[in-house]
């Protein structure tokens, strides 16, 4: 269906090289081979680390700011150029449809490197004056940042790191999801094209244990990690590097609540539960996987909702109609059904979707990775369905009577992304929202971004924050210097 680069080569030192080994990356929508991708052993990740090191002690370490914003303008420009072929690199990796993979992952990439571009140029660090002396911060380069990030939003979540961490004055290596390596290895031509030294960005392609994932975080020449992906990789990694007490910024998964009280504008909040619960096919971090509703409104709500994921449109991903997608392998929904399978076994009522979707036409729904938009009732927080990520287009709903109980259902987890919560009242939105014991908590939106602003986990949901000059925290070594007076 969908046809892109052929071989996904690892990149060292601005130059293409092949891996020791290789493996096939396949469409979710139809499980065609996309490309080969050659697979980083121990010799290429050592490679890729001391090249990003040369970068920092060669001609990179002395880039003023100013030739570092220049650079990721530059960056942003030339994706913008070849916007059409990242569209259809990430469409082909990931099954994502047209309607998403413009405005979200590209866009969103351009705007990272333009954002923190932006950043670097205004930031002002403090400064403390007293009797004894002037105190003020300097930022350093924390070195060579191993940069690992899952399939759901490959080319978003890469830019999201590499942008801040390349205007601090770092060099990367970065260890896309073995599922999706198309964007990340144009991204590196862009780099390259841009003219970004030899060393500063690398890619190494390769999965996780005993491959490019493993060698990276135990190379001794890193000095940083910044993660996003599962819960379990996340505390891994951390176990890796406590040793060596390396900083870790980790964006992990979430069991996201959403709170619908009987005040709310109920068009508007069931338009943004069909995106806070469908987006993506459901494999955001942020997506809704449990929606707690006022009992007065639970029945309009549910039906609204119902009908809204009946109608979304799943086909070709390169059709601009198209709203859904498959997951993202075969294998990823093998576990979402098997997740729904005992949901009804703890004795969820399936009102909608429920497992494979009906024929789509032109496409071959069991040779990809399809999965039906899936509503449920029936479970409360007892069931492990309601406490774990499923990381697929799936929701129970429960109904709540007071607010009391609604706030407690909300933070009756271990995780901790993100909320959202549902009033036309402004009162009740500022007692609620601060309550939610997340990273974030929206009131009458979801998934509303500002990059200035922090963006992380609380509990099992992650460490640190990102965004911004909290970006530029993590991306940094920061050094009070105190000059006496
Ligand atoms: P994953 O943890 O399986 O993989 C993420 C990355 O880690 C991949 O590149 C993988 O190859 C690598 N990896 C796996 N094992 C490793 C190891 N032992 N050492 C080093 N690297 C290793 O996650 P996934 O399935 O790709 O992504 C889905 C998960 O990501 C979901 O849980 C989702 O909630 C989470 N996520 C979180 C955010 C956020 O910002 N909080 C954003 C997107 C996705």
């Amino acid at each position: 269906m969908v046809q892109s680069r052929a071989e996904f080569q690892n990149f060292v030192g601005n130059a293409f090289i092949d891996g020791a080994s290789s493996y096939e990356d396949i469409n979710p929508a139809d499980g065609s081979v996309v490309g080969l991708v050659h697979e980083a052993d121990e010799r290429i990740v050592d490679e890729a680390v001391t090249a990003a090191r040369s970068a920092l002690n060669g001609e990179w370490g002395t880039w003023s700011i100013q030739q570092r914003a220049a650079l990721m303008r530059r960056v942003a420009d030339i994706v913008e150029d070849r916007f059409e072929e990242f569209v259809i690199a990430e469409i082909a990796d990931t099954g994502k449809p047209r309607a998403l993979a413009e405005p979200l992952d590209v866009t969103r990439a351009m705007v990272n490197f333009r954002t923190f571009a932006d950043n670097l140029l205004s930031e002002a660090t403090p400064a403390f004056l007293t009797q004894q002396g002037l105190n003020y911060v300097s930022r350093a380069p924390i070195g060579v940042v191993a940069v690992i990030v899952p399939w759901n939003l490959p080319l978003l979540t890469l830019t999201w790191k590499v942008a801040p961490a390349i205007a601090c004055g770092n060099a990367v290596v970065v260890k896309p999801s073995e599922e999706t390596p198309a964007t990340a290895t144009l991204f590196a031509e862009v780099m390259r094209d841009a003219g970004a030294p030899a060393g500063v960005f690398n890619v190494v392609h390769g999965f996780g244990k005993d491959s490019a994932g493993q060698y990276l975080t135990e190379h001794p020449g890193i000095d940083a990690v910044t993660f996003t992906g599962s819960t379990a990789t996340g505390s891994h990694i951390m176990r890796t590097v406590a040793s060596r007490v390396l900083p870790v910024s980790l964006e992990l998964g979430g069991k996201n609540a959403a709170l619908v009280f009987e005040d709310c504008d109920i068009e508007r909040a069931v338009a943004g539960l069909e995106r806070s619960v469908f987006l993506n096919t459901g494999q955001v971090c942020l997506c809704t996987e449990r929606v707690y509703i006022h009992r007065s409104v639970f029945d309009e709500v549910t039906e609204k909702l119902v009908a809204r994921a009946e109608a979304l449109r799943l086909g070709d991903p390169l059709d601009p109609v198209t709203t859904t997608g498959p997951l993202i392998s075969q294998g990823h929904r093998t576990k979402v059904e098997k997740a729904v399978a005992l949901a009804v076994a703890e004795g969820a009522t399936i009102l909608t979707g429920g497992g494979r979707p009906a024929p789509i036409e032109g496409i071959e729904v069991d040779r990809g990775s399809w999965f039906a938009p899936t509503l449920w009732t029936g479970l409360d927080n007892s069931a492990s369905t309601m406490r774990e990520e499923i990381f697929g287009p799936v929701a129970g709903l429960v109904p709540f009577d007071t607010e009391e109980e609604a706030i407690a259902l909300a933070n009756d987890t271990e995780y901790g992304l993100a909320a959202s919560v549902w009033t036309e009242s402004v009162q009740r939105a500022h007692r609620v929202a601060p309550r939610m014991r997340v990273g974030l908590s929206w009131v009458n939106t979801w998934y509303a971004r500002e990059l200035r602003a922090p963006f992380g986990g609380a509990g099992r949901s992650g460490i640190g924050r990102e965004g911004g000059s909290y970006s530029f925290d993590f991306y940094s070594t920061i050094t009070n210097v105190s000059v006496a007076s």
